[in-house]
């Protein structure tokens, strides 16, 4: 049985499962009937630091949604291993403050996704510093626009592949031998995976690819206790727009979601929580919209 909501542990033996004892009552049914009772969390749900002495690896952790996720961690009690390149320290290095103000151990592990040995080497460092790893938020990302397929250059394609989907594979199977019964995997798709605009075509087969890795590589770990999940954001007010998007579409940034409106860094830092504390046990394969309403399945 769970201690609380938050601890560790493998989330295929946490609970009873099958078989179960024959039971038959008359409707509506009372749960004091019931063998084995349900777990209602009369016991288990109790508040507090949610991700309390968890050891958390955020790749894009200097700016945006994974600079929300780092900050967010820390203070649920994690410590935080921060990738990011090595042009963005000075952002990274006002996160691992924020970290090592929230009473956890930052550290910074600059470099390029695109390199199959930083990936290695990142989680090495991960380890070696932080004593383990049980969570990956894998958020960095890049967003080229191409508008014409005239313009298709496998140059671009191989960036965008790399950088958002040959990391996934990397880092987890670098990761593996660390990740005990009740590590998780979160990764970052996005509304253009379900919804492509004309011009992200490159980003969106990543962004589609992403949650399908999700899907296969939750199915591949369940039997080691690993839960692999995803966050699809729609717009969020980030660097990567005025990077990334020609400028005279930034003026009306947003105003397509539901909300009208772009999301927040820290409105997207809550399910990176979610999805990589024990409360969400019952939870793989899954894809969580955060769009302001814009319906992506
Ligand atoms: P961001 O620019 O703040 O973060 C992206 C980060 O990716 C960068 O900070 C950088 O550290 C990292 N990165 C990029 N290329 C890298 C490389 N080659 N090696 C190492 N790190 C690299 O922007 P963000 O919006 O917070 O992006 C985070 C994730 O969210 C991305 O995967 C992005 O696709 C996704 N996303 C963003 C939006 C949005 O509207 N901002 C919407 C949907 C999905
Ligand atoms: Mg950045």
């Amino acid at each position: 049985m769970a201690d609380t909501i938050y601890t560790p542990q493998n989330p295929l033996t946490q609970y009873p499962g099958p078989p179960f004892e024959k039971q038959q009552q008359t409707g509506p049914g009372d749960i004091h009937d019931m063998k084995p009772r349900p777990d209602h969390g009369e016991e288990s749900y109790v508040s507090g630091k949610r991700l309390a002495g968890r050891k958390a690896l955020v790749t894009g952790a200097d700016s945006g949604i994974g600079r929300a996720v780092a900050i967010a961690y820390a203070r649920e009690g994690a410590d935080v291993a921060l990738a990011y390149l090595p042009e963005e320290q000075q952002q990274a290095d006002e996160v691992a403050a924020l970290v090592e103000a929230a009473g956890q151990k930052a550290v910074l592990i600059p470099g390029d996704l695109q390199d199959e040995s930083y990936n290695t080497t990142m989680i090495e460092k991960t380890v070696q510093e932080l004593g383990g790893v049980d969570i990956l938020a894998l958020v960095a990302g890049v967003m080229p626009t191409v508008d014409s397929i005239e313009d298709f250059e496998t140059e671009t394609l191989d960036h965008v592949l790399k950088a958002n989907i040959y990391t996934l594979f990397w880092t987890t199977k670098a990761a593996l031998p660390h990740l005990k019964p009740g590590a998780s995997i979160i990764t970052t798709s996005s509304i253009q995976g379900f919804q492509p605009s004309p011009s992200l075509a490159e980003y969106a087969v990543s962004k589609a690819g992403i949650a399908n890795w999700t899907r296969a590589m939750a199915g591949q770990l369940a039997e080691k206790g690993i839960r692999v999940n995803g966050v699809a954001p729609g717009p969020v007010w980030t660097p990567l727009q005025p990077a990334f998007v020609p400028n005279e579409k930034i003026e009306s940034f947003g105003e397509e979601a539901v909300f009208g409106r772009p999301g927040q860094p820290a409105e997207l830092a809550p399910p990176f929580v979610f999805l990589a504390s024990q409360e969400s046990s019952y939870i793989s394969g899954e894809t969580i919209a955060v769009t302001g309403g814009t319906p992506i399945h």
